[in-house]
């Protein structure tokens, strides 16, 4: 399969749509990101890596974080995890509270916003520091050191981000939240900021491709509780997730992954995907390959609008999907 001949073609045709969509201003500092980007990346398990575009350039991940988050928080509690928030799509937009009061504080799914702020919870209480733990783990994935946290995006949300403080004062209203509103909403507007190209992105979600594996060649078996790479160095790959559980976290990503547009997504793509609304979207192909695509637009659900067609074009050029 000629992977970068069609992912050329991919961005070239997914270009129609450039001005279609717009970028998120209800975080004042996204609203700065230039609307004409676009870059898209694949990275196959055995190791081969296509890009076009702007595939190296770091935007934030918003939402895609919630993969992260869900990884972790299975890590640490395994299936009861789910006795505090469900496994349905939700139907609604990511961030509705009248979901949430009709469903007596239990979010629907973990990737909407009431979901996302009780696995932090989870993660504060499983762990020493929850907002250091998800960037080591979102630089073990990557394979790269330098991906950060974007302190000016995280600052940006904290000082607009009534709706999630509302939410999150909801769940401890009803006792689905362990620690402080503020101390959860801070770290899970860090987890949000995070930066990151599609490149790492893609390579980031190769395990959830490999049966929860890390498929890179120098993995480290990874200590339980600190979530680090042990101390012997070994050439092993690491197991992050089990078979099970992996296909638990994507078959979430399947049904929840975009929120009100979850079937559109499954309809069009055929994968399982994160997005965010930054207008990155990652996407797995189970047994194969793993591709991020970033265009900054969004349509009224939230998802990249050039980034959700260009999903949909690379499945149908390539025929692969996991239908
Ligand atoms: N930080 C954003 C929020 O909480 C994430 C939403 C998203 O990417 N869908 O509103």
């Amino acid at each position: 399969m000629n992977y970068q001949h069609i992912l050329e073609q991919v961005s070239q045709e997914a270009s129609a749509l450039a001005g279609e969509g717009n970028v998120a201003s209800y975080i004042p500092e996204l609203a700065k990101v230039p609307p004409e980007r676009f870059g898209m990346a694949l990275v196959t398990l055995d190791g081969q890596v296509f890009s076009t575009g702007d595939a190296s350039e770091r935007f934030s991940v918003q939402s895609i974080s919630k993969v992260f988050l869900l990884a972790l928080a299975i890590r640490q509690v395994g299936e009861k995890l789910f006795e505090r928030v469900g496994k349905e799509p939700s139907g609604n937009p990511f961030n509705s509270l009248v979901q949430l009061e009709y469903e007596h504080g239990i979010p629907r799914n973990p990737f909407i916003n009431a979901g996302a702020l009780v696995m932090t919870d989870v993660l504060l209480e499983h762990l020493p520091d929850a907002k250091a733990a998800v960037l080591d783990f979102a630089r073990l994935l990557s394979g790269s050191s330098e991906v950060d946290y974007d302190y000016a995006v995280a600052a940006s949300e904290r000082a607009t981000g009534f709706t999630n403080i509302a939410l999150a004062n909801f769940l401890k209203a009803h006792g689905n939240l362990h620690h402080p509103v503020e101390q959860v909403v801070d770290a899970y507007f860090h987890h949000c900021s995070l930066s990151m190209s599609c490149l790492e992105l893609a390579r980031s979600f190769l395990f959830l491709a490999n049966h929860g594996i890390l498929p890179h060649p120098t993995s480290q078996p990874i200590n339980q509780s600190t979530n680090q790479p042990a101390n012997q160095s070994t050439n092993q790959p690491a197991r992050l997730l089990s078979v099970s559980q992996t296909k638990r976290l994507n078959a979430v990503m399947l049904t929840c992954g975009f929120y009100d547009e979850a079937g559109e997504f499954a309809f069009r793509v055929g994968l399982p995907g994160k997005s965010g609304v930054g207008g990155g979207i990652a996407a797995i192909m189970p047994g194969h390959w793993a591709a991020a695509v970033w265009s900054p637009e969004i349509n009224r659900f939230g998802n990249s609008v050039r980034g959700m067609k260009a999903l949909e074009l690379l499945t149908t050029l390539t025929g692969e999907s996991i239908f």
